[in-house]
């Protein structure tokens, strides 16, 4: 979400004529998006912060302005931790940055986060014609809904994004055709609780038939649905739209029942379960990643235990998973038995020493088939190879291939690594531009 707003702000201050530097140092103009999921995203702002006041003793004239979740938290506070910035705007304001930008010339201190009008956010697009927003090109997002409803108790997100709002499908549409036609093949749909979308009468299941429809957009993801909002019509959506990738993000969080009411997530492992099979019986080669946290207040070992359960027997494709920490104004971080970091730590290891080899064991297994590609680009290190994914969200790296960014071809998977696949072109197939 947070790259997302930034392809945003880039697009609202290339129509004020600002340009991108190559170096900080050429910068006039520094914004920092920040991101307060975890303490440790928090602790980065204050220290990259630090590290640009020497920049701005040699530009007087810089400016540097805090942006995103920590801005929306913190207000006020970083300007008194940290004088060097000019300006602090929240999650609602990013499109009042060329005011904000005016007032700061004339040398005067900012601090904006005021929440805007449920109907103003539902339209937050029109007011700029967006043209080619995101630098990633072949592969964009495009954000449907903001914000939460759902308070869970280890979570800052509906505090620093306000409630969940949905944008108007005809907004998403037109988006998403401007990035087709600037050259977007895959989409990925974002928001909070993505699948809860609702608006003008149309549900998500809607929007994505509707975004299926549009001439040449090969791939459609989303991230990231709440379990709670997953069912049988949205898996039968992964059947019945071919654009609709067979990937699913499904954060379980936690695979104890206990855990997963402290933590209010309204279903338990028997329903997880059940919605893994919604999707399994349908797409038997579907991919399911997941999100968890470990180290969750008064998580015992065998609760820890619990999760590594699920891990083995759901045996996810990819996990993100993420050590606990208390956010300011979260219920869980008034709970007691708050686990010590050496613990979460132990916890953290073991949970990524068995999914690794889940995950080398599943890319073994593919050794041999055929997967279809999308290419993003030329290979970083290996001349003559490019690197894409394939539908199910591996990365693959395609030896000798003259094929560019934006090819959408069949390889033959030819070998694999803990953290990607390798491929040849299959020659024969065709090569769709
Ligand atoms: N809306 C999504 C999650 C968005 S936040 C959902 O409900 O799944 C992304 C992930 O960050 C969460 O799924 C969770 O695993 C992790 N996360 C959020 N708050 C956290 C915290 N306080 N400590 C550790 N991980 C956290
Ligand atoms: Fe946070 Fe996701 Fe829960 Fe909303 S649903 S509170 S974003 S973890």
């Amino acid at each position: 979400m947070n790259e997302y707003d930034t392809e945003k702000m880039l697009e609202v201050l290339r129509l004020e004529n600002y340009a991108l530097t190559e170096s900080q140092a050429e910068a006039d103009l520094i914004i920092l998006n920040t991101c307060s999921i975890r303490e440790k995203a928090e602790n980065k702002v204050y220290s990259e912060l630090g590290r640009l006041r020497k920049l701005k003793s040699a530009n007087p004239n810089l400016k540097i302005g805090v942006g995103g979740c920590v801005a929306q938290q913190e207000g006020e506070a970083i300007i008194r931790r940290a004088t060097n910035v000019d300006f602090v705007f929240g999650t609602d304001n990013l499109f009042e940055l060329p005011k904000m930008l005016n007032k700061v010339q004339k040398g005067e201190k900012i601090i904006i986060t005021k929440r805007h009008a449920r109907q103003k956010v539902r339209n937050f697009i029109p007011d700029y014609t967006f043209q080619q927003t995101q630098r990633f090109g072949v592969k964009a997002h495009l954000a449907i809904t903001k914000g939460c409803n759902n308070h869970c108790s280890f979570c800052v997100v509906p505090t620093t994004r306000g409630v969940e709002v949905s944008r108007e499908p005809e907004n998403i549409i037109t988006e998403a055709r401007r990035l087709i036609s600037a050259g977007t093949r895959e989409i990925c749909l974002l928001g909070q609780n993505v699948n809860s979308y609702k608006a003008n009468g149309v549900d998500f299941v809607e929007l994505l038939q509707r975004l299926d429809k549009l001439e040449n957009l090969k791939r459609l993801r989303f991230i990231s649905p709440h379990p709670k909002d997953f069912h049988a019509e949205l898996s039968d959506a992964f059947v019945n739209l071919p654009s609709l990738c067979e990937q699913m993000h499904l954060p379980l969080q936690s695979g104890s029942d206990r855990i997963l009411r402290r933590m209010r997530r309204w279903y338990t492992m028997e329903t997880f379960y059940e919605k893994v099979g919604l999707l399994r019986d349908r797409l038997p080669e579907a991919t399911i990643s997941t999100d968890l946290i470990v180290g969750f207040p008064g998580e015992t070992e065998e609760e820890f235990e619990m999760t590594m359960e699920a891990v083995r027997k759901i045996r996810f494709d990819l996990i993100y998973s993420f050590k606990y920490s208390a956010r300011p104004g979260t219920r869980a971080a008034e709970y007691p038995e708050h686990l010590t970091e050496d613990e979460k730590s132990r916890r953290h290891k073991i949970l990524l020493e068995t999914q690794e080899k889940i995950v080398l064991e599943k890319n073994l297994a593919l050794v041999g088939s055929t997967q279809e590609v999308l290419i993003e680009g030329k290979h970083h290190r290996k001349n003559n190879t490019t690197t894409g994914r394939t539908r199910g969200y591996h990365p693959v790296a395609v030896k000798n291939s003259k094929t560019k960014a934006g090819d959408l071809l069949m390889v033959r998977i030819t070998g694999a690594l803990p953290n990607s696949l390798e491929a040849d072109a299959i020659s024969t197939s065709p090569v769709i531009n």
